[in-house]
């Protein structure tokens, strides 16, 4: 095999590392665990290649034959997605979700009627509106904002390349939306849910007696979306935020829980209607339904929903919330929005999940106190800055501060001991990754989203603003984070603008610190090699 050959293209479908030249045209993206290929034109090779098929969605099927390698291979076949040379088909947004769900946890189905608020954002008229659902889930009637029926046609597809089956419902509308109008559809559709655990692990959403979950990853409300990962990453609000209201009508015996801030709960002839509005605009709607205990403290507007069989805990996490939102606020600054938090317990292996002032957590942390430090790490998440979209795939602004802040949590909560002992797995973590795989070692922190190599932020993140708190010390590093927090809450920041932050209040040059730890490698080195924080300060 040559140094760049069509297998290993197949290696980077089969989700193991790319290799040049390949990997420099070609890059992988996860979005949730399903992998897309993504390739630009720009590889030589892919522009010699015969282009046989192009499946919806943007997937195109390639010939390469050995001619076109140089070598004596046989003709392969490759398929990945254009991501620069198409442009993304773009679509209206929702922008306000009104759900009325009824769940029947016996029969495992639920009945929904989504009405939703479509703005079109294009800049042109639109006339097609494409919604994903989950494959099981049946739509019975589709409606404009006067009650009367709106054409549509409901087919199985596939999402991308993956194995992710969905309905997709075209709406063809009469009159399109003009560019920066709103309309109101409502969908009604019931049927069951069982989560994708064939593709992604922890979608084990579902109705049932034992525990209901209602999330976007299982598609158990309408996505405006085509059936590719990178349009449906779109439908989730984060470009464009959307607001909710929600009525969830359950037998008495369930208590339903919700990230959005609870309204009221009325009861009729055996059911309870549970309803809930967005807390501030946001990118999701969880709802989860099961016989939850509830703890509440009421000043912080706090609230901890705990399967029965781990009651006993619940307080120490309901107590571990409050403490990690009064400490980030005194360290970080008040949150202007804050809104309370809701913790939600989802069973184990269901995955854990954060938005805006609220989380649901695995059971794991409820049954385990020593993972409390997962809840230090999920509130964490609020005092986050806004990325700019180039950056936002390197995971340095959302989970390097989150993983340092909980570190935080531990020196304020467990002592300087625990502190340290944190920073070490973080090391110890990156320097198993920078093993595994060089790229994880020479990449540096500023190039993480273009290799989605963001899973770095976690360990080697969390050093680079250890390393800058010893360097500025406590009171200018407080200062840093809190002026960053602030004025890129809403307007989006990169890199430049952090270190233009720091050297603001530190009154520092922090070149030489950016330069290690941001825009070269450097760093990595020190890393490896186990180098003493207070060692690695004294290079800047
Ligand atoms: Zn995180």
């Amino acid at each position: 095999m040559t140094a760049c050959g069509v297998q290993r293209s197949f290696d980077a479908i089969m989700g193991r590392p790319l290799c040049k030249p390949w990997g420099d045209a070609m890059q992988t993206s996860h979005f949730v665990s399903a992998l897309v290929l993504t390739a630009t034109l720009a590889c030589p090779h892919a522009a010699r290649a015969q282009l046989s098929r192009v499946y919806p969605g943007g997937m195109h099927q390639y010939v390469v034959n050995s001619e076109m390698q140089g070598t004596a291979m046989a003709p392969s076949v490759v398929e990945f997605q254009i991501r620069d040379t198409v442009a993304p088909t773009q679509l209206p947004s929702v922008t306000h979700y009104s759900l009325k769900i009824r769940l029947f946890p016996e029969e495992g189905k639920l009945e929904v009627v989504a009405t939703m608020t479509v703005t079109n954002k294009t800049g042109q008229p639109m006339s097609d509106l494409p919604f994903l659902l989950y494959r099981l889930l049946e739509i019975q009637r589709v409606s404009d904002e006067n009650g009367l029926p709106i054409k549509f046609e409901q087919t199985i597809v596939k999402v991308g390349e993956s194995n992710l089956q969905a309905s997709l419902t075209r709406l063809r509308l009469a009159e399109p939306i003009a560019s920066g109008a709103s309309i109101r559809v409502a969908i009604a559709y019931r049927g069951s849910i069982f989560g994708y655990p064939e593709v992604m692990s922890y979608v084990n959403d579902r109705v049932s007696e034992k525990y209901s979950l209602i999330r976007p990853d299982a598609l158990a409300y309408p996505m405006l979306a085509e059936p590719t990962f990178e349009s449906l990453r779109k439908a989730y609000g984060i470009d464009v935020p959307f607001t909710y209201d929600l009525a969830v009508t359950v037998p008495d015996e369930y208590l339903v829980a919700c990230g959005g801030a609870p309204l009221t709960a009325s009861t009729k002839e055996g059911l309870t209607t549970f309803s809930f509005k967005s807390k501030v605009p946001t990118s999701r709607i969880d709802i989860a339904a099961a016989q939850f205990k509830v703890l509440k403290d009421e000043t912080k507007k706090l609230a901890v929903y705990v399967l029965p069989e781990d009651e006993k805990n619940a307080i120490e996490i309901l107590k571990g919330t409050s403490r990690a939102v009064s400490l980030y606020s005194t360290m970080f600054g008040e949150l202007k929005d804050y809104q309370g938090y809701t913790v939600i317990e989802v069973p184990d292996g269901w995955g854990s999940q954060a938005s805006d002032y609220y989380f649901l957590q695995t059971a794991a942390a409820f049954k385990d106190l020593k993972r409390i430090l997962e809840v230090y790490h999920e509130i964490a998440h609020s005092w986050n800055a806004k990325a700019k979209p180039e950056v936002r795939n390197t995971r340095w602004f959302d989970e390097a501060f989150a993983m340092y802040f909980q570190a935080l949590a531990l020196r304020e909560f467990e002592g300087e001991q625990a502190y340290l002992a944190e920073m070490d797995r973080d090391r110890d973590s990156f320097i198993k990754r920078a093993q595994k795989d060089k790229k994880n070692f020479e990449t540096p922190i500023a190039e993480y989203g273009k290799y989605d190599l963001g899973d770095n932020s976690y360990s080697k993140g969390a050093w680079s603003l250890y390393v800058l708190h010893q360097l500025v010390g406590e009171e200018q590093f407080k200062q840093i984070v809190r002026t960053f927090v602030t004025e890129f809450r809403e307007k989006p920041a990169d890199f430049k603008d952090f270190q233009l932050v720091a050297e603001r209040i530190s009154h520092r040059n922090l070149d030489k610190y950016f330069q290690e730890w941001f825009y070269t490698s450097g760093s990595s080195q020190l890393l490896v090699d186990r180098v003493s924080v207070t060692e690695i300060v004294k290079r800047y």
